[in-house]
């Protein structure tokens, strides 16, 4: 399944592989619901872990261009991302399980046992 990510130019943890990917599904549904080709399924721009939330870059010109704030289907898309990356914050970058923000060097979010190899290999690397 990587790979296929990897194309995309996604630049955050596997952990997040399962929200990501039932984010990608909740959009293709709300397509679908109005009945809008797959050809003209937003595209999807950047990937990526920004302060330790997810941050998800999509291109909705696709969506019915000439309505777009007032159309039902872009503001359920922007729920649809807004709710993935609030579950992020929350989500361990590295294995998925539940984890917590962590304000270090930089903002990311780690289970306790993540962040306890992450620790182990920052010790090991300092010396
Ligand atoms: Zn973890």
């Amino acid at each position: 399944m990587q790979p296929r990510f990897q194309f995309w130019g996604f630049e955050c943890g596997n952990g997040w592989f399962e929200l990501i990917n039932q984010l990608c599904a909740d959009i293709e549904s709300a397509a679908e619901q109005v009945e809008i080709k797959p050809d003209a399924w937003p595209n999807v721009q950047q990937v990526k872990a920004k302060f330790g939330a997810l941050r998800f870059y999509v291109d909705l010109s696709g969506f019915l261009k000439p309505l777009e704030a007032s159309n039902p289907t872009i503001k359920d898309v922007r729920k649809i991302i807004a709710r993935a990356e609030v579950l992020s914050r929350v989500t361990c970058e590295d294995c998925g399980l539940p984890g917590k923000l962590y304000t270090h060097a930089w903002h990311y979010v780690k289970c306790q046992a993540c962040e306890r190899i992450h620790q182990k290999k920052n010790e090991e690397f300092n010396g």
